[in-house]
């Protein structure tokens, strides 16, 4: 069977794709690729729902990691100052603005590069997630490396969702970040997951890779025992100080790692075809996508929007242009705690397929 057939016809998620399979379906014709992933994204989620989320820096800048296109690293001379930890009280208050604007999911981000002797950190930030629950709100926490004990921490306090990202695929990702390992990144995956929260973990498309990287980048993420819950895709906004943004603007104008829309479109289709059930994420550089760029991302799978006044340290589209826009789509913001996932199975474990309505799932 033709690998795209294989993903329109499974009933549950494939974690067993080859690179192979993976490369066949992103080189599907464009429009044929975005029409078959909207049939996807149909049939296992509600086509007229977006998740708005928000995302707030409750620690910015200082972080020792080297991550090349990160305005928080200390290692660059970016505007970004270290500042403490922000107080539960602020927290508390900017997810409530959230709420009342139509957010449905508080993140927070740390620049940490992990947990450890962090305890009174992990307290205090179990707390906040505690008491966001209680608003009624799902939650989600990004703050470096977790092992098991933390894990569970963040599991007993509620925790909905842990960000970690992969960021690339597994070769490109030593030109990016030397001081974490790609396996590292996993093992916290791994650890999230078997707390029993949900991952979220995505990453940036434009950090100089090629189309080789994101079907590997696809490759890691649908191979994962249980596929994301939910999946950013961030288009780079190259910072200035940053190494990376010096890398690029050295790339000679027709040089294949140059990010073009058309792979953005490419990489969000098939993450739709391969991890039907993943809450796709437009998150940072969304702003620097023209309208029928977006438009066009949400034909290829996208169901979740960060929103609010700003991406940790980017821009972000703000909540009233986008209620606007998705009224003028047709859309409309997805309840919290709604989305139930399918298991993940092996190809040859599956039932015969069977034709799903369109609400099928939601
Ligand atoms: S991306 Fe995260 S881990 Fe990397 S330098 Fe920035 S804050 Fe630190």
């Amino acid at each position: 069977m033709k690998p795209l057939d294989m993903a329109l016809t499974t009933n549950k998620p494939i974690n067993t794709w080859t690179k192979e399979e993976i490369k066949e379906i992103y080189n599907t014709p464009l429009m044929e690729l975005v029409y078959q992933a909207q049939v996807q994204h149909r049939k296992h989620h509600n086509p007229q729902e977006v998740q708005l989320c928000t995302l707030l820096s409750i620690k910015t800048g200082g972080c020792t990691e080297d991550c090349k296109y990160c305005a928080q690293s200390n290692r660059y001379s970016t505007d970004v100052k270290a500042e403490k930890m922000i107080k539960i009280e602020e927290v508390l208050q900017k997810a409530q603005q959230a709420k009342d604007n139509g957010s449905t999911r508080f993140c927070m981000g740390a620049a940490w590069r992990d947990m450890t002797g962090r305890k009174s950190g992990l307290k205090r930030i179990g707390e906040m997630v505690t008491k966001i629950n209680e608003m009624g709100m799902e939650t989600c926490v990004t703050l470096g490396m977790v092992n098991e004990e933390q894990a569970a921490d963040l599991k007993k306090a509620g925790l909905t969702a842990y960000n970690h990202n992969i960021d690339t695929s597994r070769e490109h990702y030593p030109n990016v970040i030397s001081t974490r390992s790609y396996d590292e990144r996993l093992k916290t995956i791994d650890n999230v997951q078997k707390a029993g929260i949900k991952a979220c973990t995505g990453g940036i498309l434009g950090l100089g890779e090629t189309e080789d990287d994101h079907i590997g980048f696809l490759y890691t993420l649908s191979t994962m025992e249980k596929h994301p819950e939910s999946l950013p895709i961030n288009r780079l906004v190259p910072i200035k100080g940053t190494p990376m943004e010096q890398e690029l603007s050295k790339l000679p104008k027709d040089s294949n790692r140059k990010l073009k829309f058309e792979n953005i479109l490419k990489t969000i289709a098939t993450a739709r075809l391969i991890m039907p059930s993943s809450i796709i994420r437009l998150a940072a550089g969304r702003y620097t996508m023209k309208e029928h760029e977006q438009f066009l991302c949400f034909m290829a799978g996208c169901n979740a929007i960060f929103t609010g006044e700003k991406m940790l340290t980017t821009m972000c589209n703000g909540w009233d242009e986008d209620i606007e826009l998705l009224r003028k789509w047709g859309l409309k913001p997805m309840k919290s705690f709604r989305k139930e996932k399918l298991p993940t199975t092996k190809i040859d474990d599956q039932p015969s397929p069977q034709p799903q309505p369109a609400s099928a799932n939601v």
